[in-house]
């Protein structure tokens, strides 16, 4: 597991947030990371609820990781 660095806009520290998909038919939910303090985020991933994995945490983990990098 890597760590998430700190925001690359603001410095603040980053937080992993699963997210429901669809509130009305919980099928899947969305894996991102956002900034606690300006609210930046992460590209999501989707994971189906018979794929939920935490794969997916270390995949937007590292999504954000990249991004402090200036990459895109
Ligand atoms: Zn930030």
């Amino acid at each position: 597991m890597s760590d998430l660095k700190c925001c690359p806009f603001c410095g603040a520290r980053g937080q992993i947030i699963s997210e429901a998909g669809d509130p009305f038919d919980d099928i899947g939910r969305f894996y991102f990371v956002r900034c606690l303090g300006c609210r930046a985020q992460s590209g999501a991933k989707y994971a189906s609820n018979s794929n939920d994995c935490p794969n997916f945490y270390e995949e937007v983990r590292q999504e954000w990781n990249q991004r402090n990098e200036g990459a895109t």
